[in-house]
């Protein structure tokens, strides 16, 4: 049993349950570690991510959860950013660096917000040409790690998020497949890879990010893995972990686990209480 997540949010942004009832959660599920990862400090999405203030009382508030806990748990205070988010990633114990935004003429456009959005963005942006779309993600994806010092590559495959509403790019297209196999090679080494079962605990979703062929690709270039809830719900800090671990065997994983900022690995399997 996996005994850990890394990707967690709060009501200090969009999740909904406060720190200390992730915390206790997560003690009641026999965790022995909890990374929280909040939205950090993002300037063209105010709404979805920490302010300068919040950011304070985030760090303080998990210091001291930390703190109160230590000896039961391990609490750890990471932070999500984002492509165009603007903070110090040295203030954090680790950093999950996710693209959640296409910037293209000056318009913004929103990755994971709904299907209508995405269509919007294809049409306007890219002449309803999934592939051009997918390019542009996944060339912003292969610059993650460079620009947030990322220690975790978030939700690798987010502009599948829709496919099973019949709103995504064709898997198949050798377009697609050169983007986010290009994406792969100039990650590799760089951090670990995130299998995210967030889109399944809110309903999107029927698998994990990412899809088994990216996976199995990553695995032959000697990526590691790390298996993460991205939970919003206390109730759903270890969503389909078996479901994750299985998918992340048969791609030829037998490690789980990622390295901090600080140089520590965490190791997710044989630690559980
Ligand atoms: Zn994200
Ligand atoms: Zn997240």
């Amino acid at each position: 049993m996996i005994a850990s997540n890394f990707h967690t949010h709060t009501t200090f942004v969009d999740g909904e349950h406060s720190a200390k009832e992730m915390v206790q959660s997560a003690l009641l599920k026999g965790m022995h570690t909890l990374g929280f990862s909040e939205h950090c400090h993002t300037p063209l999405d105010p709404d979805c991510s920490l302010s300068t203030e919040q950011t304070i009382q985030y760090c303080q508030e998990i210091a001291r959860l930390k703190e109160q806990y230590a000896g039961q748990i391990r609490v750890l205070c990471g932070i999500e950013m984002d492509y165009t988010s603007v903070d110090d990633p040295a203030a954090y114990d680790y950093v999950i660096g996710s693209v959640h935004y296409l910037v293209v003429d000056g318009v913004t456009y929103p990755l994971d917000y709904s299907p209508e959005k995405t269509l919007e963005c294809v049409n306007a942006a890219f002449g309803g040409d999934f592939d051009a779309y997918a390019e542009a993600y996944f060339e912003t994806v292969s610059e993650i790690c460079e620009k947030t010092q990322a220690n975790i590559i978030g939700h690798f495959d987010l502009i599948t998020k829709y496919s099973e509403k019949g709103v995504g790019p064709d898997p198949t297209s050798p377009r697609y497949i050169a983007a986010w196999q290009k994406a792969m090679q100039a990650l590799a080494g760089k951090a670990a890879l995130e299998i995210n079962t967030g889109a399944m605990s809110r309903g999107c979703r029927s698998t994990p990010y990412p899809a088994p062929d990216m996976l199995a690709y990553w695995r032959r270039l000697g990526g590691q893995v790390v298996i993460n809830s991205d939970s919003h719900h206390k109730d759903t800090l270890l969503h389909a972990f078996d479901t994750a671990l299985q998918m992340a065997r048969q791609a030829g994983f037998e490690q789980f686990g990622f390295t901090d900022r600080h140089g520590e690995y965490h190791h997710q399997l044989g630690e559980a209480k």
